[in-house]
């Protein structure tokens, strides 16, 4: 039988933890656009919940040794703060010129309609890209931080409602400096850290127009990952755009051969022609979005299956809501959201995201950050067994908001 992402469920159900596939499926029923925009269209946050205006006084970017916050300020008192990923360094200029100003005066109970304004305001729009979408993410962050606090309830809480409260994930290399053996042995030292039931490792040379890390590697590890880490291990991968489409087929067979279930960003990540070829090709689900940054497009590999599983970035894309509109899309094709990760302090979000969001993937993205930021909640975050619960508490769940930021400098300009 010649497999398609019809039958791959059907083939691979059974083989231990493959059979949790999440999003091989086939390829109609079509979704019309309408359907699709309605699904993104339907209001996210509870507003009526909050009787009162919350007007924003203040929007700011801090700073404490090399970690930027931001913290938001309702007229009434109300406050609340998100935490940066890394991107502050160099787009603060941008979020104190272009973003924190447009916030300030408005009412956070029409942060959906925010969204889309801060989006046109000064024609930031020309900016479109994580360099637009990051600094806004910080400031709808921080709104919902302060939205949960006043309600007592957590993001997913306040986001739609709490469907699961354990995450396990993925355990993420990250690298592409190791041979075949070194990255097994890295992986193995990843697993035995956290207890994970799945990694992510890295194919191909990122960007590379097929040339490899090293000559041969990605032939060598896939397979070798399977024999090191066995039958029971789930397999995800990522090239980082590096094949032309019949590169990317050929490597993705040998995922297929060893059962992987995620193949990510095979070829450029803009080329949509190229990853659906890709994506016809192959019965392992193809994974594409983590640079994405407009709705229209990801409404548009939504529709026309350009891959499997969409992976907004909660930072890149713009924040929760925009994600969770992404999500309720992919939902009405029956596809997985499994968001992407850039590192830091984002598995937090990304927790808060798996919580409320009723499709996504069986696993979520962990890198690390967990010895740094974990003790920030109370009680403290701590992996087990290769899983991650969702922090207790009000907001995003900091047990002390006052005290982290106790001794942070403003950066104005
Ligand atoms: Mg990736």
């Amino acid at each position: 039988m010649k497999l398609n992402r019809r039958n791959f469920l059907h083939a691979t159900a059974g083989v231990g933890a493959l059979s949790l596939i999440p999003a091989a499926v086939g390829r109609e029923p079509q979704v019309s656009d309408e359907i699709l925009e309605r699904a993104a269209a339907r209001p996210v946050l509870p507003v009526k919940e909050f009787k009162q205006p919350i007007i924003i006084e203040s929007v700011e970017l801090l700073r404490k040794g090399k970690q930027h916050f931001v913290r938001v300020r309702s007229k009434d008192g109300a406050e609340g703060i998100s935490v940066d990923d890394g991107r502050m360094d160099i787009l603060h200029p941008i979020f104190n010129e272009l973003i924190a100003p447009y916030f300030i005066g408005k009412d956070a109970r029409d942060l959906e309609e925010h969204l889309f304004e801060a989006y046109r305001y000064k024609s930031n729009y020309k900016l479109i890209g994580l360099a637009l979408w990051c600094p806004i993410a910080l400031v709808e962050f921080a709104i919902l931080d302060l939205m949960g606090r006043m309600r007592r309830q957590s993001l997913g809480e306040l986001l739609g409602g709490v469907v699961r409260t354990t995450i396990p994930f993925y355990v993420a290399s990250e690298r592409r400096d190791t041979t075949p053996e070194q990255e097994v042995d890295y992986l193995k030292s990843l697993i035995d850290q956290t207890g994970a039931k799945a990694v992510k490792y890295r194919l191909g040379g990122r960007m590379s127009r097929n040339q490899d890390a090293m000559p041969g590697r990605t032939e060598k590890l896939i397979p070798l990952t399977r024999k090191a880490l066995g039958d029971k291990m789930v397999i995800h991968a990522d090239a980082n755009s590096s094949y032309d489409p019949p590169e990317a087929i050929r490597i993705g067979r040998i995922l297929e051969d060893i059962k992987a279930i995620h193949y990510e960003e095979p070829c450029p990540f803009d080329n949509f022609d190229a990853t659906k070829k890709v994506a016809d090709a192959l019965s392992i689900p193809i994974a594409l979005g983590e640079q994405e940054s407009s709705e229209w497009r990801f409404q548009w590999v939504i529709r026309n299956r350009v891959a499997d599983i969409v992976q907004p970035d909660l930072y890149y894309y713009g924040g929760m809501i925009r994600s969770i509109r992404v999500a309720r899309m992919a939902e009405a094709r029956d596809m997985a959201t499994t968001v992407h990760l850039s590192g830091g302090f984002g598995f937090v979000y990304s927790l808060h995201f798996a919580s409320c969001t009723p499709k996504i993937g069986p696993w979520q993205e962990y890198k690390k950050g967990i010895e740094t930021y974990g003790k920030w909640f109370d009680p403290p975050l701590k992996i087990v067994d290769g899983a991650l619960a969702i922090p207790k508490g009000p907001g995003v769940g900091l047990a002390d908001p006052k005290e982290l930021l106790k001794d942070a400098t403003i950066i104005s300009a």
